[in-house]
Parts: structure tokens; sequence; C-alpha cells
């Protein structure tokens, strides 16, 4: 069946932007942005939950999102990947892809991949089996459950485990996983569908210092090669991986730039970091 968005990904030209690996055949990123959202409004009972946001997220960026409970965070991620219809506003995914325009599962289908904060993994299933049942369920490569892996399926499983370094529990079944351990396998089983550009929700609440810190190095290897928007209030994890940062509030961008310059700002110091 073709959807709207195979269509839309068809039409897209070939990207001019010398990003290497961010580049995808069908996503038209030659004016380097893959995500743009442009006067995003929306409302809940009169209450503006978003209030005419505009952000631009480039093709291999690694963005973190922060702000006050309530500044509209899981509302835009919410409008991104089709959750949430905005009232106002359009959301582009590279130069030709409305996404306003597509169902959820299209938008999935397109290329974004979204982790929410709580983790869902397989688990009954072993690590390896959960990774091996996402890369089944890619609609590119679909086969059956059943199939036999290929080598280059194997060793796609290996590099992914080696990544989200669950490499020496391959074989232990998920549920047995501890909490961030199950984030990661979250986050591989993710990367096994391909994302064009990932969205993670707050990704280390609830995990260890020990923890934090090794999602902070797999966010630092995933960016550049994947585009990564990471939404989060552990402002010490922000400050390890943060390049850029967006401070939201009321629904709107309050201010952008890099994390000292955006620490030392007193609006953000005052609806934010002072609290
Ligand atoms: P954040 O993730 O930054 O904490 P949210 O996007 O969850 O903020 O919420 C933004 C505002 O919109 C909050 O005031 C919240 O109460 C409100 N809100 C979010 N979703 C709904 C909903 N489905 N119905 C009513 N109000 C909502
Ligand atoms: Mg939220």
């Amino acid at each position: 069946m073709s959807t709207a968005a195979d269509t839309a990904l068809q039409s897209g030209d070939d990207p001019q932007a010398p990003l290497g690996r961010v580049l995808q055949p069908g996503l038209d990123l030659s004016h380097r942005a893959i995500l743009y959202l442009e006067d995003i409004s929306v409302s809940f009972d009169g209450f503006k939950a978003l209030d005419k946001l505009g952000l631009t997220i480039d093709a291999g960026e690694l963005r973190c999102i922060i702000g006050p409970n309530g500044a509209g965070k899981t509302t835009m991620m919410d409008v991104i990947t089709g959750k949430t219809r905005p009232d106002a506003g359009r959301v582009f995914f590279g130069q030709t892809i409305d996404l306003t325009r597509l169902s959820e599962a299209e938008i999935a289908h397109a290329g974004i991949g979204r982790k929410f904060q709580k983790p869902t993994v397989f688990e009954q299933h072993t690590v390896f089996e959960n990774l091996e049942l996402a890369m089944k369920a890619d609609k590119r490569v679909r086969k059956a459950v059943f199939a036999r892996l290929g080598s280059a399926e194997h060793d796609r499983i290996a590099d992914t485990l080696r990544l989200i370094r669950l490499a020496d529990t391959a074989d232990r079944i998920a549920g047995l996983l501890s909490h961030g351990q199950k984030q990661w396998l979250e986050i591989g089983m993710l990367l096994m569908q391909e994302p064009k550009l990932l969205l993670l929700d707050e990704p280390v609440a609830g995990m260890t210092d020990e923890e934090t810190e090794r999602t902070a190095e797999l966010c630092n290897t995933l960016a550049g090669r994947h585009s990564l928007v990471v939404v989060e209030h552990d402002m010490d994890f922000v400050s390890r991986i943060a390049r850029k940062v967006t401070v939201l509030h009321e629904g709107s961008v309050l201010a952008e730039g890099p994390m000292d310059t955006v620490q030392n700002d007193p609006r953000v110091i005052e609806v934010y970091l002072g609290r």
C-alpha cells in the first residue's frame, strides 16, 4: 500500500549539503533543516499549551529542549509525531513533507522514532530478540518472524548491542534488565528501524548516576550520525550532551543557544533554573 508519506518521500529532491552519513534518500535536506516548526499553536480548553512555537533542527544535530513543567515540551513532541494536531502552524520534515497531513503511523514510517519516558520492551524476550523483532517490524525489511537472520542482519544487531552497551547481556531476558538497561534497549530498538530523526523524552529519568553518564556517552556517539531531539530535566546531563539548547516557557521559545549562554540568561534563571 502506498501512503502519503511514501509519495512525499519520493518527491524529495536530492540533498545538496555535504552532510555525509546523516543524508537520507528521499528526504530533502537542501536547506540543512530536518525538522521545521512554524508558528505552532495548540489549545486545550482555551489554555495555550503551545503559542506560536517556532523551532528548526538541522540534520545531524543533537538538540536539547528544556523548560519548567507545563512549558509545552511533551505537547511539542505530540505535535511532531502526529498524536496532537496543532490548531495553527506548520511542521515540516525535510523541505517537502508536511507532518500535519500525515497520520501517526505514516510519520513513524517516514522516519521519526520516538521514545517515551517509560521503557516498553518485550519483557519475556531476550535482549537480542528484542532488537531482532524491532528490525523485522521495519516495513522495508519485513520478513516472517521465524525467518533466519542473514549475516548482515546479525552484524547490524551486534553493532547496535555494542553501541547501547548490552553486548554482554544479549541473551538475558529483557524483563530482568535494570531500568537504565531497558531504556538503552529501547533506544537500540528504535535505532534498528534506522530513524532519520530520533525524539527522546526524558531519557535519564529514574537512572542512576552511572547510567546517566553512560546515556550521555551514547547520545554523544549518536550525535552527528543521527538527528536527535532530547527533552530532559536533568541539567547535569543536558550540559554533558548539549551543543545547542532551546528553553521553552509557556508554549514558546524563551531562549536558545549554547548551554553556557542559556544558563546565564536572566530570563531563563527566573523561570527555570532559579526555581
Ligand atoms: P511539559 O511536557 O513541558 O511539562 P506539557 O506539554 O505536558 O508540558 O503541557 C503543557 C500544558 O498543557 C500544561 O499546562 C498541561 O497541563 C496542558 N496539557 C497538556 N496536555 C493536555 C491535555 N490533553 N488536555 C488538557 N491540557 C493539557
Ligand atoms: Mg512533559
